[in-house]
């Protein structure tokens, strides 16, 4: 039986999104630069998911780009503010240690274009302090950008009050919120948000599509130049089937959010508690403030890797740390940020639970990782080191 737990890496799609992808494919193919009919049916579908889209997060239609992705939407989010804050001689923009790569290389990038970077330190509670963003901020910021949500850890940032910092010192504030996107109610207005990143394949739309909320009066600058698209922000034939697709898939999120979500909040608690069961263990992250879905654990003396590869073998998808570094040896930034140790940070297993997953899930998984630790411990000569005392167990 196979059981998925890997929803921060990607979804499934619901039959809804599938069937809004199909029905635009088969019927309505037209370009919605194009003046006929077909053409002015497929504008009209398009500005009608611009408007869906806007309402879930409380902004307007005019506020929305449809990107290909969130990775898209941070690069652009961000490449904009620093290209306007340049103009006005302000080259210091803040972020935190633990963001995605999509927002870390961007800021690396403008590192060797002469801006500075101010990476902010991340409690061992996987969560920023708002008075420690305002600190920060010096007469020559000009973006602060914090994900709204961990995408390994799941911890969820206080974003009010880091957009509120921010709207008092007049510096913009772009959030990545790729991983709350259709999972936690959003509110860009009260949350005083100048950017916002989504991503359709994170919340049972399709890949490759996604959008950037940017308030109006907030620079906006293109990557892709080309056609008159989105008001020029964004060049290229709009990828319609996919739009619409995204549009079906949050409309259905936001309304079995509520539900969903306390239902989901129970099989975590659940699982967080079986795992917790295990020695030398420990969950990565605040308890409460994280994703529904999300459990993030170390276990000392064993290596994440071979954990994921036995787990497979029983039908169990899972992850160590986000799906761009794994493939790498290297220990997830994340959990170093949050001040794991390497030989910790290398036995970490991220589980993350959605729509398809059930009570009985949850059971199996909780003895599938009891049964693969205790069997990977039996033969590792780090475990034999710490249970002889010859080094000391940290966790
Ligand atoms: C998945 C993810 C991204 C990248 O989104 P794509 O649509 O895959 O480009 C960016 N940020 C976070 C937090 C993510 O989880």
């Amino acid at each position: 039986m196979a059981i998925y737990a890997d929803h921060a890496a990607t979804t499934a799609m619901s039959e809804k999104a599938m069937e809004a992808v199909i029905r635009c494919m088969r019927e309505d193919y037209g370009n919605p630069s194009s003046l006929y009919r077909l053409g002015q049916r497929a504008k009209e579908l398009l500005e009608g998911a611009r408007e869906e889209v806007a309402s879930v997060i409380h902004a307007e239609p005019r506020e929305i780009v449809f990107t290909s992705g969130g990775s898209e939407a941070d690069n652009q989010a961000i490449r904009s503010a620093a290209l306007d804050g340049k103009k006005h001689g302000k080259t210091h923009i803040i972020s935190t240690a633990f963001e995605h790569h999509a927002v870390l290389h961007t800021l690396r990038q403008l590192k060797s274009e002469g801006f500075e970077v101010t990476l902010l330190d991340v409690h061992e509670d996987g969560l920023v302090r708002p008075e420690e963003v305002e600190a920060a901020i010096r007469p020559d910021t000009c973006l602060v950008t914090v994900m709204y949500a961990n995408n390994e850890i799941g911890t969820i940032q206080p974003i009010r009050e880091i957009g509120a910092v921010c709207r008092a010192h007049q510096v913009l504030f772009h959030t990545d919120a790729v991983q709350a996107a259709g999972i936690q109610a959003i509110d860009v207005q009260a949350e005083n948000v100048d950017y916002l990143s989504a991503s359709a394949h994170k919340f049972y739309g399709p890949k490759g599509v996604g959008f950037l909320y940017a308030r109006k009066g907030a620079p906006l600058f293109p990557l892709i130049q080309g056609g008159a698209q989105e008001k020029g922000k964004r060049a290229g034939t709009e990828n319609l089937p996919g739009i619409l697709g995204m549009a079906a898939a949050l409309k259905e999120s936001a309304g079995v959010r509520q539900q969903e979500s306390e239902r989901l909040k129970a099989l975590r608690d659940r699982l967080i508690a079986g795992l917790r069961e295990i020695p030398h263990s420990a969950l990565n992250g605040d308890a409460e403030k994280r994703l529904p879905g999300n459990v993030s654990f170390c276990f000392e003396g064993i290596e994440g890797e071979s954990l994921l590869l036995l787990l497979d073998e029983k039908g169990i998808s899972a992850s160590s740390g986000s799906a761009c570094t794994s493939g790498s040896l290297d220990p997830s930034h994340v959990l170093l940020a949050i001040g794991r140790v390497h030989d910790v940070a290398h036995g970490s297993l991220r589980l993350t639970l959605g729509r398809d997953n059930t009570p009985e899930d949850v059971e199996t998984i909780i003895a599938s990782v009891k049964d693969v630790v205790a069997y990977l411990r039996s033969f590792s000569p780090v475990w034999r080191d710490l249970q002889n005392g010859k080094t000391p167990f940290i966790l």
